[in-house]
C-alpha cells in the first residue's frame, strides 16, 4: 500500500483497506471463536458430568414434600433446599386454612364484617382461584370451605351432613361473591370462608421451582404428596418419569407419563382423603352445586406449565366428570389429563396419548 494510499484510508475513504484489515483479522477471529466453543463446550460437559442427584424430604402443608436435585456437590444442594423449604414455609403461613394467623384466616374471621389487607402473594392466589372457579364454571370453587366443615373435612371430625344443612351451607358457596382488591379480600356473607386447598400447594411448588431456577438450578423435580413441578430434565438429559398411582390398587401405577420440559403433572383422587360410614366411602372433593362428594371420576391428573394451573384443574376437572373436563382440557393450550372413571376406564387428551405409558398394556 503507498503512502498515499495509506492516508485514504486513515481519511475513510477507498475501497480496498477495509478488505485488507477483515483479511489480517479473519484468522484470529476463527481462533478466538475456536477457543471460546472449545471452552464453554469444556465447561458444560463438565458441570453436566460433575452434577449428582440428591434427594431431600420434609412434611410441610400436611404432607411430604420430596425434592430431588441434580447439583455438584452436597453443600450446594443444601443450601438450595434449605432456601427451597424456608420459602414453601413462608407461603404455606399465608395461606394455611388452619393457623389462625395467615391471611386466609385473617379474611375468613372477617367475614361479613370487613375487608382485610393481606399480602401480594394471597391476593394473586385468590384472584387465579377465582379465574378457574370462572372457567370450570363453578366446579372449582374457593368458597367451598362451609361444605368441608360440615363434613368434617377440615378438622377430621368426618360425618354425613343432612341435607338441610347441606342446603343452608350451600347458600354461603359461590365464588363470584368473593370481592377481590389490589391488597385486599372481602367476603361478604356472615358464615363464608376461602379454602385453597385445591390451588395452594401447586402455586408453593411453582414459586419453588421459581426460587431454584433463579439460583442456577437446571434439574430439579418437586413431588408434594402429588403435586409435581418439574424443572428442565434429570441432568443427564433423560426425562422424569411420573407415574400415576392406581386408584384401587396400592403399590401400582396405572399410567407413567415422562416428561422433562419445565412443567407440572398433579393429581387428584378419591383416595387422598376419605372416611367410611355405612358401607360407603366419602372423599374430600365437592361438587359444590350439591355439597356431596364428586362421583364421575376416582382420578384425575393434569399435565400443565404450572403447578398451579395443573393442581386447580385437576380439582375442578374431578367435579366436571369426563365429557365437560375433557372438552374443557382441549380447550386449553398447553393442558393435557388422563382421568380414570370408577369403572377404572382411562380418558386421555389428545396431545398425551402418544406419550404416555400404561404400564397394564404392552405399548
Ligand atoms: P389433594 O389436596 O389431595 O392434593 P386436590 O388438589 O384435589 O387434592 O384438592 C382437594 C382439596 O381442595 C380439598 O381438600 C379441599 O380443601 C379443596 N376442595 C374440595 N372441593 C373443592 C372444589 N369443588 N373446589 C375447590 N376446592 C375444593
Ligand atoms: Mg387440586
Amino acid at each position: 500500500m503507498s503512502r498515499f494510499d495509506r492516508r485514504k484510508a486513515e481519511a475513510g475513504e477507498g475501497p480496498a483497506p477495509t478488505r485488507e484489515k477483515r483479511g489480517t483479522l479473519a484468522p484470529l477471529i476463527i481462533f478466538i471463536a475456536i477457543v471460546v466453543f472449545i471452552v464453554v463446550a469444556l465447561v458444560t460437559s463438565r458441570s453436566a458430568a460433575t452434577e449428582r442427584p440428591f434427594s431431600y424430604t420434609e412434611l410441610l402443608m400436611d404432607t411430604e414434600v420430596n425434592l430431588q436435585i441434580f447439583c455438584r456437590g452436597s453443600g450446594e444442594a443444601r443450601r438450595a433446599k434449605e432456601a427451597l423449604f424456608d420459602e414453601m414455609k413462608r407461603l404455606e403461613r399465608l395461606l394455611s386454612y388452619s393457623d389462625p394467623k395467615s391471611d386466609l384466616a385473617r379474611i375468613n374471621r372477617a367475614a361479613g364484617e370487613r375487608p382485610v389487607e393481606i399480602s401480594p402473594e394471597t391476593v394473586e392466589v385468590i384472584q387465579k382461584a377465582l379465574d378457574y372457579s370462572s372457567i370450570s364454571e363453578g366446579a372449582f370453587d374457593p368458597t367451598v370451605a362451609p361444605l368441608l366443615e360440615l363434613w368434617g373435612f377440615r378438622e377430621g371430625d368426618y360425618r354425613v351432613p343432612d341435607p338441610d344443612e347441606l342446603e343452608e351451607a350451600g347458600v354461603l358457596v359461590d365464588y363470584r361473591l368473593v370481592e377481590v382488591g389490589t391488597a385486599e379480600v372481602y367476603l361478604p356473607r356472615p358464615g363464608m370462608a376461602l379454602d385453597l386447598g385445591g390451588i395452594a400447594k401447586g402455586y408453593i411448588v411453582d414459586r419453588g421451582l421459581a426460587l431454584l431456577s433463579q439460583s442456577g438450578v437446571r434439574h430439579a423435580l418437586i413431588n408434594a404428596g402429588g403435586d409435581i413441578g418439574i424443572l428442565g430434565p434429570k441432568a443427564d438429559g433423560s426425562p422424569w418419569r411420573v407415574g400415576i398411582k392406581h386408584p384401587c390398587t396400592d403399590g401400582e401405577l396405572i399410567a407413567v407419563i415422562p416428561w422433562m420440559k419445565r412443567g407440572a403433572v398433579v393429581t387428584s383422587g378419591d383416595y387422598e382423603r376419605f372416611f367410611v360410614e355405612d358401607g360407603v366411602r366419602y372423599h374430600h372433593i365437592l361438587d359444590p352445586r350439591t355439597g356431596y362428594p364428586a362421583s364421575s371420576l376416582v382420578s384425575v391428573t393434569v399435565v400443565a406449565p404450572t403447578a398451579m394451573e395443573a393442581d386447580a384443574l385437576s380439582t375442578a376437572l374431578f367435579v366436571m366428570g369426563p365429557q365437560r373436563g375433557l372438552a374443557l382440557v382441549e380447550s386449553l393450550s398447553g393442558v393435557e389429563a388422563i382421568m380414570v372413571t370408577p369403572q377404572l376406564e382411562l380418558l386421555i387428551s389428545s396431545g398425551l396419548r402418544d406419550l404416555v405409558e400404561l404400564p397394564g398394556e404392552n405399548k
